[in-house]
Formats: structure tokens, sequence, C-alpha cells
């Protein structure tokens, strides 16, 4: 694949250590995905989500809060590095860090290739108004709480 000028999209054509921060910010879709709490199977390792999410997500809008001081709000919130790639696996399989990370092309209705940051809310990836706030939620309730529409 190549733009308008014959040039390779960067996400295809650098590795995720070689990315600028700006665009490894932008290959992030804004699905809210990772946001949820997961449950991890302790003999397989495999993850499951649950519609629970962190109690800095704006539920209805399907982000962060405050994307900017999240470290300081929510210590437990995990910030995505590079080099943390051999860990990815744990993020959905619409993630575009995980689909780069893996040598997969962008879903064609990432907002890189659409322009627009609402496509992923119309391909039905986003979590907007499908998730409820952890406080909302005993953790005693959570494996009940296990969605199917993330893998
Ligand atoms: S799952 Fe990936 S693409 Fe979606 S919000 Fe999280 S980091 Fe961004
Ligand atoms: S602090 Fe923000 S980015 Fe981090 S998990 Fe919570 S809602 Fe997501």
């Amino acid at each position: 694949m190549s733009d308008a000028d014959g040039m390779q999209p960067f996400w295809t054509s650098l590795t995720l250590t070689q990315m600028s921060h700006s665009e490894w910010e932008s290959l992030c879709d804004g699905c809210g995905r990772c946001c949820l709490h997961k449950l991890e199977c302790e003999d397989s390792g495999e993850v499951y989500y649950t519609d629970v999410a962190c109690r800095n997500l704006d539920c209805s809008a399907g982000r962060c809060l405050d994307y900017r001081n999240r470290q300081t709000l929510v210590p437990e919130c995990l910030v995505l590095k590079p080099e943390d790639i051999e860990s990815f696996h744990w993020l959905p399989a619409t993630c575009a860090y995980r689909l780069v990370a893996e040598g997969k092309s962008l879903p064609i209705w990432h907002p890189l290739l659409t322009g627009d940051s609402e496509s992923v809310v119309r391909a039905g990836i986003s979590v907007r108004g499908r998730v409820v706030l952890e406080s909302s939620v005993s953790p005693d309730e959570f494996e009940e709480r296990v969605i199917h529409w993330i893998s």
C-alpha cells in the first residue's frame, strides 16, 4: 500500500520502535477496549475481557477522562511501550499495536485510514455505551461480566 505521493504509510514502513511519539500515539484507534478489566486463566494464560471499565473511562464517550494524567489518576493504568511488544498478546485482536507487532494490516475502519475518529464507533469496535464503571460492580462479580465481543 502507498499513499497519493507513492510513500508507504509509516505503520507499514517503520517498526514500532522506529516510530516517532506522534506516530505511535496515532496508531491508537481510541476504542477503549484496553481500559476494561480483564481476567486471566491461571492454567492457559488466556485473557478474558469483561464489560467493567476503569474508573477513569468516560463510558458514554468510550474515552479516557484525562489521558494526559492517566498514570497519576490510575497508577495501575498500563502505558504501552514498543519495548513491551512481547506482552501485547493481552491486547484485543483489533488493537493496532498488536496488529502492527504481528505484521498485520490495519483494519479498514481504522482512523488512520478513514481520517475520521468516529469510524471506530461506526464499525462497532468502540466500547462507547457498552460498558459500566468499576465502581458499579463488585470484584466478586467480574467473572459474570466476561464478554465475548472482544477477543
Ligand atoms: S485497545 Fe489498542 S487501539 Fe484500542 S484504545 Fe487500547 S491501545 Fe488504543
Ligand atoms: S486511566 Fe484512562 S487510559 Fe488508563 S485504563 Fe483508565 S481509562 Fe484507560
